[in-house]
């Protein structure tokens, strides 16, 4: 299986800085050490594809590093060129495990997820909506055009409800803390709020009665936002799920999309142990049930 990879691709930030930068890194060797993947590197995508998302202006700002206070501060990272080289590798990440999705049923990519990018807004971290101008692409090559969102980062996908909210031909699904970040919500298609505390049984009955709702029409593609951030000792989270739970997450989330035949494109989203150890053991088990199924399917 072929995975992408833009971990070269670290940015300065400041001391102490919660954004786990080295996670995309130490994800890559343990894969590649586990014999789980080949890792490609990840190209840049155009502005273009960029431009047809989100708004022109935002763009400009973010290309330009003339983001307002009040937007850096949103962000959350420190602009900088290799910002943006690194967001646009991210994007291109997940347009590549797309379309590998659409050839052999399953892509992943080992980053994007940044689901708080809305059309003129880049926040939470996250520079632009890989999902979104994914999903675009697709579409505009006229290889896809339904789509279901699985988001299970435990912060609401705002971004990804704001671009595809009012869109017919997609459906998005948000399972996340009631009272996490963000605190202004952009309403999906279906939400589902989860008290603080929620731990792995209550979690997995939740999800699985929401996939019922999110899956019951047919679609061409589906995206599967797989958050560590759910589990029980991150730092900004309110849930309480186990390593195993974020596994069996996984399992049912993987088979219920392969129950209704459609190919898979798997993204890391959020993570932020504080040992960002635990972050990468969550994403390699995402990993490890990734490979099983693409094996299963060549
Ligand atoms: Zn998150």
């Amino acid at each position: 299986m072929d995975v992408w990879s833009h971990d070269r691709f670290g940015i300065p930030l400041p001391a102490g800085h919660r954004f786990p930068i080295s996670k995309y890194g130490l994800l890559r060797e343990r894969v590649e050490a586990a014999g789980l993947a080949t890792v490609r590197e990840a190209e840049a995508v155009p502005w273009e594809w960029l431009a047809a998302v989100h708004e022109p202006a935002l763009l400009e700002r973010i290309r330009e590093g003339t983001l307002t206070l009040r937007e850096q501060r949103a962000l959350g990272l420190p602009w900088s060129p290799v910002l943006v080289e690194r967001g646009r590798r991210s994007v291109g990440g997940t347009v590549c495990a797309a379309r590998r999705a659409l050839e052999r049923g399953i892509g992943m990519n080992l980053g994007g997820g940044t689901h708080h990018a809305g059309r003129d807004f880049a926040r939470g971290y996250c520079l632009f909506n890989d999902v979104v101008v994914a999903l675009t692409r697709l579409r505009a090559e006229g290889v896809a055009r339904r789509a279901v969102v699985v988001d299970c980062d435990v912060h609401q996908g705002d971004g990804t409800a704001q671009l595809l909210g009012p869109d017919p031909d997609a459906f998005t699904l948000s399972l996340h803390g009631a009272r996490n970040y963000p605190f202004e919500r952009i309403p999906s298609d279906l939400d589902v709020d989860l008290p603080s505390g929620t731990g792995d049984a209550a979690y997995l009955a939740a999800l699985s009665g929401a996939l019922d709702v999110a899956l019951a029409e047919p679609f061409d593609i589906a995206f599967f936002l797989a958050g560590a951030d759910p589990w029980e000792g991150d730092r900004l989270g309110r849930l309480a799920l186990t390593k195993d739970g974020l596994r069996a997450r996984d399992e049912l989330v993987l088979d219920r999309l392969a129950a209704c035949g459609a190919p898979v494109v798997v993204v890391l989203a959020g993570g932020y142990a504080p040992d960002v150890r635990d972050t990468v053991d969550i994403n390699l088990a995402t990993v490890e049930a990734v490979a099983a199924r693409a094996v299963a399917l060549s």
